[in-house]
């Protein structure tokens, strides 16, 4: 105890005096006595003043050796170093939340009862264009101009998101926004951008209107002629008539087919993994689209063919056998009588290239980067007439996709054009040495 060991200390040095004071006289007694209160006093002023140094930098190491301050300064810089871990790792645990809120997929903006802008995430600087620290203390309605958030930030709860639309540069975003209340008056703005969910969404509502369609027609076509033949009676149309309609029927229904065999494939080229890639021999696999393609012609083109037979490719041969056939049967169909077509695979780079160059109608360049969308068709009216479905492109393309491979299409308005299909060199198969 500090009192007891100063009382102790004091009473030794009165002994001291006195003893001094009875063996060699009063003055001596005296001197060793204020000697004595000097020495301890100045030493005292020492550690005094490395304590109030110390003071000053509580968490630097406190001084040695300092006497009965020791009792005292020890758990002092204990404590001050606990408090000092403590404030260490709240301040950690405060970075490491903001910088989790910074990362955030979706906008985060704190603000006050006033709508007051307090704090905002990185993507809330990207769909709202806030900017901080400029924007702290704006309101948040200066930055989201819409009549429609305005009223929804206004009301008493928020129970539902609203879905707002903002112009950000020159694009157009459809922000859902959600708010909550947090602390005591304190307000958390959550956006989430959801243009891409709504693109699909539309993506799909096209789809199935086009589907339903490029069905109505030959379902119309096929049901009129059936009630026709119902309704007539057998004597009132002849053997040919019959036929004729029998046939147009007949046409319809294959129409159909094709529509529904050419959207299976697609939907299974969405759903399905690609398969493990094989060889696919290149030479016979384009043999089979000549013939076919020939046959399709009937003699009304010339052909001309430059095949690399030692040139293959690692894939989905059914696949690639689809694509290869459909540039070519198009080229066919989209060529007028007399004109010519010509087939290459060559090699290109470190890759391959398989170009089909025909002498037809060609494209308008408006028309070329929407041709692989289903159902797009430049002139409706001649695919069908030429039993086109609308879907040959965009099934190459997702083929060409499955096959890291690229679909290129140059093409001038009645000159011509030419489809190729790129392979990169790693889908290139190597030349298997001879036996
Ligand atoms: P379709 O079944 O209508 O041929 P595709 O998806 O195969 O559908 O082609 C889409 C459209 O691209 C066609 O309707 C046609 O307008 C155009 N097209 C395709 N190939 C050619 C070509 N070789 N020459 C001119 N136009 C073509």
């Amino acid at each position: 105890m500090i009192w007891l060991r100063t009382a102790f200390l004091a009473i030794a040095w009165a002994i001291l005096s006195l003893i001094v004071h009875a063996s060699v006289g009063a003055p001596w007694g005296y001197i060793v006595m204020i000697g004595a209160l000097t020495v301890i006093l100045l030493w005292r002023a020492v550690r005094m003043q490395r304590v109030a140094q110390w003071a000053r930098q509580p968490e630097s190491t406190p001084p040695l050796s300092v006497g009965r301050w020791d009792d005292i300064l020890a758990p002092l810089y204990r404590y001050t170093r606990t408090q000092a871990r403590d404030i260490e790792a709240g301040r950690e645990a405060m970075k490491s939340m903001l910088a989790a809120a910074q990362a955030l997929p979706d906008g985060a903006v704190t603000l006050n009862a006033e709508l007051q802008i307090d704090w905002a995430n990185r993507m809330a600087q990207e769909h709202l264009g806030v900017r901080l620290p400029a924007d702290r203390g704006h309101n948040i309605l200066n930055l989201v101009r819409s009549p429609e958030f305005s009223a929804y930030a206004h009301q008493a709860e928020w129970p539902e998101p609203i879905l707002v639309r903002v112009t950000r540069g020159h694009h157009d975003h459809l922000l859902m926004m959600q708010l909550t209340a947090y602390a005591r008056d304190h307000r958390l703005l959550v956006t989430r951008d959801v243009t891409q969910i709504e693109k699909l969404e539309t993506t799909r509502r096209d789809f199935v209107a086009n589907v339903s369609h490029e069905l109505r027609t030959p379902l119309t076509v096929l049901a009129g002629f059936l009630e026709t033949l119902r309704d007539m009676p057998k004597e009132a149309l002849s053997d040919e008539q019959r036929e004729q309609y029998m046939a147009l029927m007949t046409e319809q229904a294959l129409r159909m087919q094709s529509i529904v065999a050419d959207l299976l494939t697609l939907s299974t080229l969405e759903s399905s993994p690609s398969a493990e890639p094989q060889r696919v021999r290149m030479s016979p696999l384009i043999e089979a689209a000549r013939q076919q393609s020939e046959a399709l012609s009937a003699g009304r083109h010339t052909f001309s063919w430059d095949i690399d037979p030692e040139l293959d490719v690692l894939g989905a041969e059914p696949e690639i056998s689809s694509a290869v056939a459909n540039l070519l049967t198009n080229a066919v169909r989209y060529t007028p009588d007399g004109g010519a077509i010509a087939v290459r695979w060559t090699r290109e780079g470190n890759g391959a290239r398989y170009a089909v160059k025909d002498s037809g109608i060609g494209i308008a360049s408006r028309h070329i980067s929407r041709l692989t969308e289903r159902f797009y068709r430049v002139d409706r009216g001649r695919s069908r007439a030429v039993g086109g479905t609308g879907l040959g492109l965009a099934i190459t393309k997702h083929i060409a996709m499955r096959h890291d491979a690229e679909l290129d299409i140059q093409s001038e308005v009645g000159k011509g054009s030419t489809f190729s299909l790129v392979f990169p060199a790693e889908r290139l198969a190597e030349t298997e040495s001879p036996l």
